[in-house]
């Protein structure tokens, strides 16, 4: 069984088609559906039942006017943008859940039951299409990444989680899915592109927030690291293990934003060890880190003057004290292949080389304009006394 949008009519009508379980569609005439979310959700009551129309099975509203469309209010349900009905203004391209711009061709109704005078459908397979392109979306798997969103609303910034809640709220109260509905997904979906701009991820205008907001739950800090000082000197393996997660978390926090884009915006976005700016607004994430040099709290963490930054292969080479900054009063700043580098690529001088190929002094046109956030000698020194780290 299927609920399908039938293309012959111009504005695109849904209709129930087929047959689940030997129950025919014809079976369900006259009895309000039902959505089983299968979860927690509970089942919801659409408004909606379905009427023999000139002797055709119509997918009609329970009391004229009031509510919303069957498609309409699964993508509420599901936090997607809305979709359109006419196909004419379809344009093809990735993603293909943009709002406006797909429709939900197909929804698979994996089982269809009689409870009272009700009919509660599961579904399964959603199709969205735009032009070329078709998506799917698995209801069962998208209502328990609702829930885990819902779950995890408080790591989430503050305006997205607030909306979140609402959402939760608004199914839960209501036990149906309505315009109202319909306005806290827009608010969502306007939250999470505002919280994207701010984390430098580039989301397009009515994207489906959901893979996002998952990639930010995830990302979110879960465990506590216990301070440096309290790690044995003699154990560089697990201090460095500190060190990195701590600078992990650090740079994926809610804090980190201000401190990212103040050094980016301190090195016009250049990589401080080798000059390239991989910044374009046709790419979706820029290829430049804001990377922390001493790390821990209590060295004044946030401030440029700890910062550097570093495209991505740098970043790493110098989170994994492969290339060392070193500042030499008079002489300035300079790159070190360091002797953990060279031990470690040994057999691998292709590695050894790409590294070697930004040693020496650093141009001072590369550091900011203004030398207090030049990288602070006593943080370079600190990173090095803590970390063994031999030149
Ligand atoms: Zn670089």
């Amino acid at each position: 069984m299927e609920i399908l949008k039938r293309t012959s009519s111009g504005r695109g009508e849904y209709e129930l088609a087929g047959s689940v379980d030997s129950v025919a569609t014809s079976a369900l005439i006259d009895k309000p559906l039902l959505i089983d979310t299968q979860s927690s959700l509970g089942q919801l009551s659409t408004g909606i039942w379905l009427q023999s129309q000139g002797g055709k099975p119509r997918l009609r509203m329970i009391e004229k006017g009031k509510g919303i469309h069957i498609h309409r209010q699964i993508e509420a349900l599901l936090l997607m943008p809305q979709s359109i009905r006419d196909e004419t203004q379809l344009l093809g391209g990735q993603p293909v859940v943009l709002a406006g711009r797909y429709v939900m061709r197909r929804v698979e109704v994996s089982s269809a039951k009689f409870v009272d005078a009700s009919a509660i459908l599961q579904l399964r397979a959603i199709d969205c299409l735009n032009d070329t392109l078709t998506h799917q979306i698995d209801f069962p798997n998208r209502i328990q990444s609702i829930l885990r969103l819902y779950a995890g609303a408080e790591k989430l910034p503050p305006r997205v989680a607030k909306a979140l809640h609402a959402h939760q709220a608004d199914v839960i109260s209501t036990r149906r899915v309505s315009a109202s509905t319909e306005r806290i997904v827009a608010e969502i979906i306007s939250a999470t592109e505002a919280a994207a701009e701010e984390s430098d991820i580039v989301l397009i205008r009515g994207e489906d927030p959901v893979p996002l907001l998952l990639d930010l739950l995830r990302s979110q800090p879960t465990v506590e690291i216990p301070p440096i000082s309290d790690i044995d000197p003699e154990d560089l393996v697990m201090r460095r293990r500190v060190a990195d997660r701590w600078r992990m978390q650090k740079d994926r926090g809610p804090e980190s934003t201000k401190f990212r884009s103040a050094v980016r915006k301190a090195y016009k976005s250049t990589c401080l060890f080798c000059g390239l700016r991989l910044v374009s607004p046709d790419v979706r994430v820029p290829g430049i880190d804001a990377a922390h040099i001493a790390a821990w709290a209590h060295y004044e963490a946030d401030v440029v003057g700890n910062g550097l930054c570093l495209c991505k292969l740098h970043h790493w080479a110098f989170d994994q004290y492969l290339l060392a900054l070193k500042f030499d009063e008079g002489v300035g700043y300079s790159i070190v292949v360091t002797q953990l580098a060279l031990d470690a690529f040994a057999s691998d001088p292709a590695v050894l080389e790409s590294l070697a190929a930004v040693a020496g002094p650093i141009n001072k046109q590369r550091l900011p304009d203004d030398p207090n956030d030049w990288p602070r000698p006593q943080f370079l020194n600190l990173l090095y006394e803590d970390m063994r780290v031999n030149f």
